[in-house]
């Protein structure tokens, strides 16, 4: 199989030609991200592989089919960047749909102890020989309440860890998980409990339509003063303009992004000899309570390694079987992964 592999980054590499070479599966790495104008790149090839950035939209897909390219080979978990709806019976959309939740939800955690115990300010301090440890005083996250959105791998990861810290757990999802409430320290309530008596909100669920903007002026303003909000998710979870209004009127107390709405042109890449374009992103980056890293909470060796296998293993299970159980299906108003295998 040749497989046209778009937004290639150095890191995806070693990893993907391991696992190609051992399987028979030819990748032609490009640097681009997928998207209408780069989609006839994908000429000539059996299938496209697309990361969390790549756009694949009715047009883009319409493209592809007119190309014969029949089969999309996602390498990460989430796909709200595909026209579910639209690819549903045209385009073959695999996915990995868990690689490592850990490494997500260990991201998430460093991200909050960095800044809550200002750590990222303490490094740049010592390296200039400056060991005042004024303005550094945190919190302890023991006997604070974190809110959990959405209860799924890497939510379930996360509550583990903010347990092992002694923290209270009040979680939300849409789809509750039967075995996860203890009703002592983890206990499932509806959104308004959630915002109203959390110190900490993270965001674990996925972009929908129903999501969209789920942190806004008006779930922020229900929020305990100082709250902290964490979104390893998708960045359109957060109404940003709302939260940059809440850090400024001291409503929001700190803020740990690794997604933001408006990431696709500028994470992954170095922006760094450029004007920065986004006055939202630059006015964020500038507060000393924000941290923003660049989509890299799933950047793990173990990650890295279990994307790679299970997208080389979609690939040739798709190519030897026509199908595929990590195939997405869109039923209803929502896509799943194919409960039957046999899609189309
Ligand atoms: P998952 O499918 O295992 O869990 C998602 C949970 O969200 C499920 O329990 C689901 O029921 C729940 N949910 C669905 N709709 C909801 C709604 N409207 N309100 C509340 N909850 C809802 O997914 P996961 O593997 O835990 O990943 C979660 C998200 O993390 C992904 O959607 C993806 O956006 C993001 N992610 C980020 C990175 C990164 O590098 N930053 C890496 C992987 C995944």
């Amino acid at each position: 199989m040749n497989i046209a592999f778009f937004d290639a980054k150095p890191y995806d590499l070693p990893s993907f030609n391991a696992h190609a070479q051992a399987n028979g599966v030819t990748f032609k790495y490009f640097e681009t991200k997928l998207n209408e104008d780069t989609v006839e790149l994908a000429r000539g090839f059996d299938g496209v592989c697309a990361f969390v950035n790549d756009t694949v939209n009715a047009a883009v897909i319409d493209r592809l089919i007119s190309m014969n390219v029949r089969v999309l080979a996602l390498r990460c978990a989430g796909f709200n960047n595909v026209d579910m709806k639209y690819a549903n019976g045209k385009l073959h959309v695999l996915r990995v749909p868990a690689y490592s939740p850990y490494a997500v939800a260990e991201h998430t955690m460093a991200l909050l102890l960095t800044s809550i115990r200002r750590i990222h300010k303490a490094y740049i301090r010592s390296r200039d020989f400056n060991f005042s440890l004024s303005g550094l005083t945190g919190f302890d996250l023991h006997g604070k309440t974190v809110g959990v959105i959405g209860t799924g791998r890497i939510g379930r990861v996360f509550i583990d860890i903010c347990r092992g810290f002694g923290m209270r757990v009040l979680a939300y999802d849409k789809y509750p998980a039967d075995d996860l409430a203890n009703g002592d320290t983890i206990r499932y309530v509806g959104l308004d409990e959630l915002f109203s008596s959390s110190d900490i909100l993270s965001l674990h669920c996925p972009l929908t339509e129903e999501t969209y903007h789920m942190i806004n002026q008006d779930t922020l303003a229900m929020c305990k003063r100082s709250v902290v909000i964490l979104n390893t998710s998708r960045g359109a979870l957060v109404d940003t303009e709302a939260l940059l209004n809440g850090i400024k009127s001291r409503q929001v107390g700190a803020a740990c992004l690794d997604v933001y709405e408006e990431e696709s042109e500028l994470f992954f890449e170095d922006n760094s000899g450029h004007i920065m374009e986004d006055d939202t992103l630059a006015r964020l980056i500038s507060m000393p309570n924000v941290i923003v890293t660049s989509h890299q909470a799933f950047l793990t060796e173990e990650a890295l390694e279990n994307i790679a296998e299970t997208t080389v293993q979609n690939l040739v299970h798709f190519a030897k079987y026509g199908q595929c159980e990590n195939e997405l299906c869109y039923r209803g108003d929502r896509a799943e992964d194919c409960k039957s295998g046999k899609c189309f």
